[in-house]
């Protein structure tokens, strides 16, 4: 499997629709589950020598539409990890108080410290989705955030912050049989909210605001990547392995023994 073939190269005008939702590239489940457990276990050693080593944190971006697989995502990321070196940030629609700031500094706050792995279930990307197709502001400030976005992750990524985004790719079929589970499912009841009902009829301008952020916001630094996400054991293959390559790219080191602690023997 080679994850750049899911990366949206920067500079570069994707379509949705040239982008299968239920690959697989070639892999059998029970296959894919094996090789899930081991990279579960590597992906354990890098987080903790990334905490050890302290020079660099990961972000991990989660986008896609009502039932994509954001939340499923950050149990599976966060079950590879130490919990104690993970932190999960969901953004809800805005409070009073993050309205009366600009759009960033609720995101900002949320960032990692270097060491750490920070997952955002939902995004500063909501400011060029949601509140684009909903009209939330006007025009011309949501189209000036692409920019923003860009330039901020790029401070991200100047002081040691890796980021990384995922859109979690699904078919409209695949989003109306997740959607009916949860009407159908007693113990899915509670994920059912009728809100969601109205954004998929907006499934069109979803997909335009969406190719828009991946098209403008890809950059070599904060890449996205397009995780084809019908298939549950796929996506979080995908996403485990990308996670790998990521850290690794790090060449992380253990640090060496504290000076005073050289020569030292315990009697
Ligand atoms: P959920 O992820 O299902 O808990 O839903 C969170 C809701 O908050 C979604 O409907 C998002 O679109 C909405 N949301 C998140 N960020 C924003 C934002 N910046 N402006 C407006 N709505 C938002
Ligand atoms: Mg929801």
């Amino acid at each position: 499997m080679k994850t750049e073939d899911y990366l949206v190269v920067p500079g570069s005008a994707i379509s949705l629709a040239d982008f299968k939702t239920d690959d697989t590239a070639g892999h059998k489940k029970s296959e894919a589950l094996a090789r899930l457990e081991e990279l579960r276990a590597d992906l354990n050693t890098l987080q903790q020598l990334l905490y050890a080593d302290g020079r660099y944190g990961l972000l991990v971006i989660l986008q896609g539409m009502d039932t994509s697989g954001k939340d499923g995502v950050c149990r599976h990321v966060v079950n590879a990890f130490n919990p104690q070196g993970v932190q999960i940030t969901s953004f809800k629609v805005p409070t009073s108080e993050e309205l009366a700031h600009d759009f960033l500094w609720r995101i900002h706050k949320a960032i990692p410290r270097r060491g750490m792995v920070g997952i955002f279930n939902r995004s500063q990307y909501e400011d060029v989705l949601v509140v684009r197709v909903e009209n939330l502001v006007p025009e011309k400030v949501w189209r000036k955030r692409y920019g923003l976005i860009n330039d901020f992750e790029g401070c991200l990524c100047d002081n040691g912050i890796t980021v990384v985004k995922f859109f979690l790719h699904i078919s409209n079929d695949e989003q109306k049989t997740r959607l009916q589970d949860r009407l159908d499912d007693p113990t899915e009841y509670w994920k059912f909210n009728l809100a969601d009902l109205k954004t998929r009829a907006k499934w069109d301008a979803y997909t335009a605001a969406y190719e828009d952020a991946l098209n403008k916001c890809s950059t070599k630094r904060a890449p996205w990547y397009i995780i084809p996400a019908d298939k549950k054991w796929f996506r979080d293959l995908l996403i485990s392995q990308i996670l790998k390559e990521k850290l690794t790219a790090l060449n992380l080191e253990w640090p060496p023994l504290a000076e005073e602690a050289v020569g030292i023997t315990i009697e």
